[in-house]
């Protein structure tokens, strides 16, 4: 659906070059929800704004759906420009225009008739919930329901392609998941790929299955998010995922676990897809003659995969622990933390 290989885009600023995007490699597949995550300042919204050609890359290509769009120009560029829409952080609703004349904007300047607009907007208005707001102005509207109309204006037109620029970012918790869910099902139900950049890590592990990680320009990590979520492999990646995998065990339980007689080690673990809960320890203690006590643990659903964070005490003999280590490191993402 998307390719992006090679992309590098810089700016000069004031006689100096800045490289915004760096080797960009990046290949987003038909019905993927993808998040882009990075902090402020990464390349984020250059990535995006490349991606529906308001920026032209300095070296590189974007390919949407087989064309070279950093390659179009005139009626072909504007063709493939519909095929993209965007919401944003801020709305970007037009303050004097009802929430029906907001949504009809795109299809106003496609020149859609009349009737057909009427129909359109409806019929999008009832999609993310807002029939009964089709005479309102965005000042009544709560920052909910704002998003709500950008995602029925940048649907109207029927693109096969949704970037979101922060969409959730000056939303509170709940209304941020309503919002989330909504995307899902433009995701689902009307068969859009989602591009969707994020400076909340937590935001991709609801919504999307692949995400890329980027920081000075750069992609440093890329791949499905349960993968990337288990198996981080950069420190930034780590920190990113460290923030919503709760692996934290209470001072209190470390410090009692700390003070245990004899040859004794503390591990975090982190698995998925397993039947943690119920099964994981049990079955440890049948495979090895330690003393195994769980100190923590927490659970979170990724894409109908579970992801288990087990905080372990592992005592006993020193050889038997050693036999433990290896097959703990071989099987699992795991850290010993015995200071
Ligand atoms: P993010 O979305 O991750 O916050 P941006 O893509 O907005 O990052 O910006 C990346 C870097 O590129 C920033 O340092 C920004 O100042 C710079 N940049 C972005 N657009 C321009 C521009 N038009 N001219 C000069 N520098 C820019």
């Amino acid at each position: 659906m998307i390719n992006l290989k090679d992309v590098n885009k810089s700016f000069k600023v004031k006689g100096t070059t800045f490289e915004a995007c760096k080797n960009i490699n990046l290949s987003v597949e038909a019905g993927d929800v993808y998040g882009i995550v990075g902090y402020s300042g990464a390349g984020k919204s250059t990535l995006v704004r490349l991606i529906n050609a308001l920026e032209k890359p300095t070296s590189g290509q974007v390919v949407v759906k087989g064309k070279v769009i950093n390659e179009l120009d005139g009626k072909e560029l504007r063709q493939i420009r519909k095929d993209i829409a965007m919401i944003f952080q801020s709305f970007n609703l037009l303050s004097s225009k009802t929430v029906y004349d907001n949504v009809a904007i795109p299809l106003l300047l496609n020149n859609t008739p009349k009737e057909e607009i009427k129909a359109k907007v409806m019929a999008m208005l009832e999609f993310v919930g807002l029939s009964d707001k089709q005479n309102v102005y965005p000042q009544n509207l709560s920052g909910g329901q704002k998003q709500r109309v950008g995602i029925a204006r940048a649907l109207a037109t029927n693109p096969s392609i949704l970037l979101c620029d922060e969409p959730t970012s000056a939303l509170d918790p709940k209304t941020t998941d309503s919002i989330l869910r909504l995307l899902r099902k433009v995701n689902q139900e009307l068969n859009v790929t989602i591009i969707l950049i994020t400076h909340q890590i937590n935001i991709i592990s609801k919504i999307c299955n692949k995400v890329a990680v980027m920081a000075e320009g750069e992609i440093i990590e890329n791949g499905t998010v349960k993968e990337i979520f288990a198996h981080p492999k950069q420190q930034l990646t780590k920190d990113f995922i460290n923030l919503v995998v709760d692996d934290f065990i209470p001072d209190t339980i470390f410090a009692k676990a700390m003070q245990e007689q004899g040859p004794a080690r503390i591990y975090k673990l982190r698995v998925l897809n397993g039947n943690v809960c119920d099964t994981f320890v049990p079955d440890l203690r049948k495979q090895f003659k330690l003393e195994l006590k769980t100190l923590s643990m927490s659970v979170m659903e990724m894409q109908g995969s579970i992801l288990t964070s087990v905080g372990i005490l592992a005592k006993g003999d020193a050889e038997e622990l050693a036999r433990f280590d290896s097959y703990l490191y071989a099987h699992y993402e795991v850290k010993e933390v015995t200071a």
